[in-house]
């Protein structure tokens, strides 16, 4: 199987999901039936990259693609899925493997309909199966995995989501250097239909999670903004902080730096309490290395049960209040 990772970096820094999905197209490239016949070849693509390419050849790659151009300085849907037809069109791939990113998300349909190709997006695993390649990814918010394969004839596109495989299980080459190769792309300016503007930066860190001992973390089950003042007292009774899933951030009921997950913070407590969470993958790669997870969840089935030590399936509502009484009580 001939595999090409399309890796992602803003101003020559990378995003380090680019590394999960190196380990990802290694580990399904090692495991293919045509194993001696597999590649994985990788595209650094921006301007001003050469470094990165360099950086990159150290893993073990048959090849590194260096897709430069003006027009590709910044990231445009319209640039980036026009450059990359090109790169796939010319390296003839059986499958495309991107990182599950906003950026990603944003141009990989556009590229994939380009070359009449479907896309699995957002995977979190795969494995080889009577000689078909069958991706598994999320649905209903996390409540069952789905089983998908291609139909249709290669070449195949896949996203791999963020925590769904180790970035530094990325193998590195002991002996040598994939070559690095400068692939000429053509765009012209008229091309372009959308001016990016300033990229949006996460808002600076205010408290740092990762030095509290218990986190107190409540999802969207804490139904209302009016609710939180209960969770905050558990917490300070537990000698904690609070903090949250995206949703509550994303409304504003916390501020973001007390976001937990792919998106927010990466935290190890000794305790992580989990209030009305679901548990979905982006939540659970920011918490999932908590030496202790207990979750309160109504929902008997919701997948934060499968990486909690102790679960209780029932209303918050009705726990907190006796858990802050029986801790005023044992005072
Ligand atoms: C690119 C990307 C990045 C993301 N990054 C992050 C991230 O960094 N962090 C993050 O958290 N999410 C992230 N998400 C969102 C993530 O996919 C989930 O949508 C989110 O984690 C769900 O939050 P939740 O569990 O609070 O809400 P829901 O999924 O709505 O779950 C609410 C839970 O509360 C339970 N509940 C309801 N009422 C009660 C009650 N009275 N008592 C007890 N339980 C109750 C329900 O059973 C349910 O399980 C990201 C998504 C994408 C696509």
């Amino acid at each position: 199987m001939k595999i090409l990772l399309i890796t992602e970096q803003h101003d020559a820094q990378w995003n380090r999901v680019s590394f999960e999905t190196l380990a990802a197209a290694q580990a399904i490239a090692k495991q293919a039936s045509d194993q001696k016949d597999s590649s994985v070849s990788a595209v650094v693509i921006g301007k001003g990259v050469a470094a990165l390419a360099d950086e990159l050849a150290g893993y073990q790659l048959d090849e590194v693609s260096l897709v430069e151009h003006d027009l590709l300085e910044k990231y445009t849907p319209d640039g980036f899925s026009i450059a990359l037809r090109q790169v796939i069109e010319g390296a003839k791939p059986d499958l495309v493997l991107l990182p599950h990113t906003y950026q990603v998300r944003d141009f990989a349909p556009k590229l994939a309909a380009s070359i009449q190709k479907g896309l699995i997006g957002d995977c979190i695993g795969y494995r080889h199966e009577n000689g078909k390649l069958v991706f598994v990814r999320q649905m209903f918010q996390g409540r069952t995995a789905a089983d998908v394969v291609f139909t249709d004839a290669a070449p195949w596109m896949a996203t791999f989501q963020a925590g769904a495989f180790r970035a530094d299980l990325a193998a590195k080459n002991a002996s040598g250097r994939a070559p690095v190769k400068p692939v000429s792309v053509e765009i012209k300016p008229e091309q372009i239909r959308t001016k990016p503007l300033e990229r949006f930066r996460e808002a600076k860190q205010a408290v740092d999670l990762t030095q509290a001992p218990i986190l107190v973390s409540i999802g969207r089950g804490i139904k209302a903004p009016e609710n939180i003042p209960m969770a905050e007292k558990l917490a300070k009774m537990l000698g904690g902080e609070l903090c949250a899933s995206r949703p509550i951030c994303d409304e504003g009921w916390l501020p973001m730096d007390r976001q937990i997950g792919s998106s927010g913070q990466t935290v190890a407590p000794k305790l992580y309490l989990a209030l009305g969470i679901s548990g979905a993958i982006q939540h659970v790669v920011g918490m999932k290395a908590a030496r202790t997870v207990a979750a309160i969840n109504k929902d008997q089935n919701a997948p934060i049960f499968e990486v909690a030590d102790y679960g209780i399936v029932g209303d918050l509502f009705e726990i907190v209040p006796a858990l802050i009484e029986a801790l005023e009580q044992s005072k």
